[in-house]
């Protein structure tokens, strides 16, 4: 077979700003081995997140000129309504300024406390969420997914032996909702299968429980279906995306994501009560119902993007370029998850760094590795992220010390990918090298956001 090309030319650039090691390691020190606290025009590849860092198209950006900016029934709306109508084929469609405004408004009515919302993972936004609602988040990842260096197609699926378990233990009466995330972000970025979705419907239906679907990487999702599940080969990804949509009471979408938007979310569903008590918060906290958090603009280029997005050239462009680095990474003996999921690669720190205690964020320390090597900035989603401290201080760790490289989408060529390749491999090489980190400075709640690290002088 040929290469896979990227499917699109490129007419409008930005520069690369490019540095030294000696100005980078200066650069991380400033900022506290924190890659939060670095300035992106100190980063030659950034990979921090796919999160609204897409490459918008010329139609997109014609979109943009295209919007109305009436406060009530701009017909920007429209065109958006009935794009998330005819993707979702739920009726009822309410625009938010991004997912984490969605997830608020649902578990404002729907959560609580007593109430449990079951999920294959949440993303961390989602839970924060629910927790805020007072309810309780409960992650039944299947068991394949639980392990990274052993592949499998549908590592993101959710537990559905455990999801019974779960509904019969608290009751369904006290589960409000199901919410299956596609694909499993937190979990690698793996897909969930059709099958597995249509048998947690299956059991939502029997105990009464509405099911929704986090829908913010749809098409990644509908793409692996297409390419790993039986009977999908010869399905549109539309149609793919229809049926999946098919078996949800709900949705909710950051459009920062698969909508190749810069920001932008909304939530979809089926019950006009619900929709409802939504929009009577919406207008509250984003907006008129016509705009709710955004521009008529956003809304132009959110509703191109939806449909740019299930393009298949552009599909595999999307999942082979992942794939391309993690087989690299691969065959350079570097520890990855496997197989490769939709947005991103993730490395094993703690196999890469194995002489660097959890205690000593390997995880962080891989990240500031990479940084000065090459000037690529990657997060670490390990025990800095999730980590506890017992009763005595003493570290609880995560369960996986991962380095995420996030791909932008439609924004970095294969020569990019080839140089960060490159990069990884060459510390890979010189890993004894690398010392630990130890927290100077934390704050109470999503720390990663904002500590300042110090590397080990003696270890
Ligand atoms: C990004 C994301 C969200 C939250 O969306 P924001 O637009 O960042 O608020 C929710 N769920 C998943 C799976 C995500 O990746």
């Amino acid at each position: 077979m040929n290469t896979i090309i990227e499917p699109f030319r490129i007419k409008s650039i930005e520069p690369i700003y490019f540095n030294t090691k000696e100005e980078r390691h200066a650069i991380l020190e400033k900022a506290f081995y924190n890659p939060f606290l670095i300035h992106s025009n100190e980063v030659l590849i950034d990979l921090l997140t796919d999160s609204g860092t897409s490459a918008m198209s010329a139609s997109q950006w014609a979109g943009i000129m295209m919007g109305d900016e009436s406060y009530a029934g701009s017909p920007s709306f429209f065109r958006f309504e009935k794009t998330v109508q005819q993707i979702t084929g739920m009726p009822l469609v309410i625009p938010t300024h991004q997912g984490r405004a969605s997830e608020k408004i649902l578990f404002s009515i729907i959560g609580g406390k007593g109430k449990y919302i079951l999920s294959n993972t949440l993303f961390d936004t989602t839970r924060a969420n629910i927790e805020y609602s007072g309810a309780e988040g409960v992650d039944l990842l299947c068991e394949e997914g639980k392990y990274p260096a052993i592949p499998a197609p549908f590592k993101g699926n959710m537990d559905t032996v455990a999801l019974e378990r779960v509904i019969a233990e608290k009751g369904s009466a006290n589960i409000p909702l199901c919410i299956i995330t596609v694909t499993n972000n937190s979990g690698g970025g793996q897909p969930v299968s059709m099958q597995n979705i249509r048998e947690v419907k299956r059991i939502c239906v029997a105990n009464n429980i509405p099911l929704f679907i986090d829908a913010c990487r749809f098409a990644e999702n509908s793409y692996f279906i297409k390419i790993r599940e039986e009977g999908y080969a010869d399905k549109s990804v539309p149609e793919i995306a229809r049926e999946l949509f098919s078996y949800a009471d709900g949705c909710t979408m950051s459009a920062k994501k698969d909508a190749f938007a810069n920001i932008g979310g909304f939530l979809a569903m089926h019950n006009e009560l619900l929709a409802l008590h939504c929009r009577n918060l919406l207008v509250i906290t984003e907006g008129f119902p016509t705009y709710g958090g955004l521009a008529g603009r956003d809304l132009e280029a959110i509703a191109i993007g939806l449909n740019e997005v299930m393009d298949e050239h552009y599909l595999q462009y999307r999942i082979r370029s992942i794939e391309y680095l993690t087989n690299k990474l691969i065959a350079a003996g570097v520890p990855v998850m496997q197989p490769a999921g939709g947005h991103a690669v993730y490395i094993d720190s703690k196999e890469f760094l194995s002489h660097i205690p959890v205690d000593q964020y390997p995880g962080q320390a891989l990240v500031s590795a990479l940084y000065v090597a090459g000037g690529i900035r990657s997060v670490e989603i390990g025990s800095l992220m999730f980590g506890k401290y017992d009763a005595k201080g003493k570290l609880i760790p995560a369960q996986m010390e991962l380095v995420r490289l996030a791909i932008p989408r439609r924004v970095y060529t294969q020569s990019h990918i080839d140089y960060v390749a490159e990069v990884i491999i060459e510390v890979f090489k010189e890993k004894a090298a690398i010392k630990g980190l130890r927290i100077v400075e934390e704050a109470p709640v999503l720390r990663h956001f904002t500590a300042r690290l110090q590397p080990m002088t003696n270890g």
